[in-house]
């Protein structure tokens, strides 16, 4: 162990937070395509702007239980499930939550029940306000974001995956107070306008105003907002210490193809056991996020997280980096239930605290 991380694990909370994951063990993830349908088409989805559903999914359950197994041996821990809809296979979503750590992506409309899925990790999407959600979700007929929190009132399991516009800071407080209202917190993530509507959408705007509103809503409510000014930061700006965000340094890509080599060979580290599955549980694509998207558009939160976690070495030049290394670490693992939430959440408060 090197002699500064060493000194910074005097501070006994930050000792007991890294003692935590460490304990967990790592995090050997994929992201899994669980259906290839969906009960809603949004405007500005990644999986249908570049036509992902074309990889359809085997209807055997054979099918699928040979890629669980498959994966088992190959040494995965962590299944990342999206979609299309994942609700829409209750009976598949358990095989992997039975078996491996999981986190789960959903619109919300329809519930998974909480009968065999108890401490499921459940990341409901909402677009921003309702008139906002109602547009680009809803398709002007269904309102989503109403249905979602009807849904999931009070369920331990949910978080809200808000994904804000760059020209829609002024909606987050109103968002936010109804996602903490229903008894569920938040976490962020940044709308990138993969469907060019422009505007207020476009992530060309730069996110700064809604850093700043995110910033604030941590300070309102503590407790209940899954990121830190840090992690906010290097989200929105795309900055970390020299490096700039992109397919150079992005470290979700899908290991087993030729097409990612190059920059598997560039020095910048990455998940060396990560891959994104289509639904056909076969066929891998360049990242999880997109085949061809170009990555300026990509603000996505779980990215980051692993961004962040691949740079410990980056991170030990002062307390203050550790800390800021450690919290995103540690915020990862509770907002996916690998650490307990609750004493969790209050651990990293206290670790904010003391910051202040
Ligand atoms: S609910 Fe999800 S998968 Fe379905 S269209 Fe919207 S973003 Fe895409
Ligand atoms: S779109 Fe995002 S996740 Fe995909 S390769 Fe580019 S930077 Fe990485």
């Amino acid at each position: 162990m090197p002699n500064n991380l060493r000194t910074y694990l005097k501070d006994p909370l930050l000792h007991e937070m890294y003692s935590t994951i460490r304990r967990v063990g790592s995090i050997r993830s994929i992201s899994l395509d669980i259906t290839h349908r969906c009960n809603i088409r949004c405007k500005g989805c990644y999986y249908f702007e570049e036509s992902m559903d074309k990889y359809r999914s085997p209807k055997e359950e054979e099918a699928f239980d040979a890629f669980l197994q498959k994966e088992k041996e190959r040494g995965t821990n962590f299944i990342t499930i999206v979609g299309g809809e994942p609700s829409l296979e209750l009976t598949r979503i358990k095989k992997i939550y039975d078996n491996f750590y999981t986190s789960v992506a959903t619109n919300g409309l329809r519930k998974i029940p909480m009968e065999g899925f108890e401490n499921l990790p459940i990341g409901i999407a909402v677009w921003g306000s309702p008139e906002t959600d109602f547009e680009l979700r809803g398709g002007d007929k269904i309102d989503v974001f109403a249905s979602a929190l009807e849904n999931y009132k009070d369920d331990h399991r949910a978080f809200w995956y808000y994904t804000v516009a760059p020209g829609h800071a002024h909606e987050i407080a109103g968002v936010v107070a109804r996602c903490v209202a229903n008894g569920n917190p938040v976490l962020f993530n940044y709308y990138c306008d993969i469907a060019g509507m422009g505007g207020d959408f476009d992530y060309r705007k730069g996110f700064e105003e809604v850093r700043l509103e995110i910033d604030r809503m941590i300070a309102l409510y503590p407790g209940k907002i899954l990121t830190t000014p840090y992690f906010n930061k290097v989200i929105s700006s795309g900055q970390l210490f020299d490096m700039k965000w992109g397919y150079e340094v992005c470290t979700n890509i899908s290991t087993n193809l030729k097409s990612n080599e190059e920059r598997m060979q560039n020095g910048n580290p990455y998940n060396p056991h990560f891959r994104a599955y289509y639904a056909d549980f076969e066929t891998t694509r360049r990242c999880c996020t997109g085949e061809d998207r170009d990555c300026a558009s990509c603000f996505d939160t779980w990215e980051h997280f692993s961004w962040i976690m691949v740079h410990l070495k980056k991170h030990l030049k002062s307390k203050e980096d550790f800390t800021n290394w450690l919290t995103t670490m540690y915020l990862f693992y509770v907002v996916t239930r690998m650490v307990d939430f609750e004493e969790g959440m209050a651990l990293l408060e206290e670790v904010g605290k003391v910051r202040v």
